[in-house]
């Protein structure tokens, strides 16, 4: 028994809380369960295996990153998560519930912004919103008024930078400005689960780091469930606290990475010798991978050559 009184300073009781939340995120179900997911391609007579049982867990408030070689399935399992494909094998959980084949869950920011073009700054980040099920928690309030909704992204996009452009056209947004856009409407979409396929891959180099840089602060931020494709080893590193690497197609889970460094993170842990020791590892893993994938394409490109007929080249890029 303690003869000390219980220490209730405001630092102590906040520690606390803290520490009551992480216990309690770590014993909720996973946001989501990826489990046993296969899927191919059928057309006519051919088949494209793209997926083969793959499964990877996001619990809840973390940031996992999937990386591969190009074609080798990622977004077609996105596609699967998201409700639009339905695998042949395999289940797709979110909280516990199964929700495979089923749209609505999870909020989506694609490779291009994909804003609307007719609609304002303001009005494509609450497109996110208007077009969600009610029935979901997240971060900010799911009841709130038009008005409400409407002060608190004008709020977001004032922290962000884009307060003067809330009533400007994409057009006249810089490609960084659009994916900042694109990314506070999945935020503010009332889905917990995030997912965002290579967001920055159309960026500039100088553009894509400085984004990659606010991606982490408003992640650490918000702790959003996340699950991010990347072509970017450094990218998938410096963001994720673990990272799921696929085989070339079709994909299978090879290695899972558990990042080591300590949040929050700043661009300095790429100067960590662990930082390159992982770059290296890594990259070893994918150029394994690129060699078979550009290998099958050979193969397959001799099997076409020789029997025209059985022409299924238009299914690879
Ligand atoms: P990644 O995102 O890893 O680059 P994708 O998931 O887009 O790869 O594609 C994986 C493979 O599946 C590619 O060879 C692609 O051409 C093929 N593919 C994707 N969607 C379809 C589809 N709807 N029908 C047939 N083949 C497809
Ligand atoms: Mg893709």
């Amino acid at each position: 028994m303690s003869l000390h009184p219980p220490d209730l300073s405001p630092q102590n009781m906040a520690d606390g809380q803290r520490a009551r939340e992480e216990q309690e995120l770590s014993m909720a179900p996973p946001a989501l369960e990826v489990d046993g997911i296969s899927l191919a391609f059928r057309e006519r007579r051919s088949s494209l295996p793209v997926l083969q049982d793959v499964a990877l867990t996001v619990k809840r408030g973390e940031f996992v990153s999937l990386i591969g070689p190009s074609g080798s399935g990622k977004s077609t399992l996105f596609h699967i998560i998201g409700g639009l494909l339905k695998p042949q094998r395999g289940r797709i959980r979110m909280h516990g519930q199964d929700v495979t084949g089923e749209r609505g869950h999870i909020s989506y920011m694609p490779q291009q912004p994909a804003l609307f073009p007719w609609r304002t700054t303001l009005d494509n980040v609450l497109l996110g919103q208007e077009n969600a099920p009610r029935n979901h928690t997240a971060a900010h309030s799911q009841y709130a008024s038009e008005r409400e909704r409407r002060e608190e992204a004008l709020q977001w996009l004032e922290q962000v930078g884009l307060g003067p452009f809330a009533k400007a056209y994409p057009h006249t947004l810089s490609g960084g400005m659009q994916q900042r856009v694109a990314f506070l409407r999945a935020l503010l979409s009332p889905q917990e689960l995030m997912l965002l396929d290579e967001p920055f891959s159309a960026l500039d180099a100088l553009t894509r780091a400085d984004m990659q840089q606010w991606l982490l602060r408003m992640w650490e931020k918000n702790r959003r469930s996340v699950l991010f494709i990347t072509h970017s080893i450094e990218e998938a590193l410096l963001l994720s606290d673990r990272i799921y690497v696929l085989s070339a197609r079709p994909a299978t889970v090879m290695h899972v990475v558990d990042v080591p460094f300590p949040r929050p993170r700043r661009e300095e842990i790429t100067l960590d010798s662990r930082f390159s020791e992982w770059k290296r590892t890594m990259t070893d893993w994918m150029r394994q991978e690129k060699y078979k994938l550009d290998g099958g394409m050979e193969e397959h490109a001799e099997s076409v050559r020789k029997n025209p007929t059985d022409n299924g080249a238009d299914q690879y890029e």
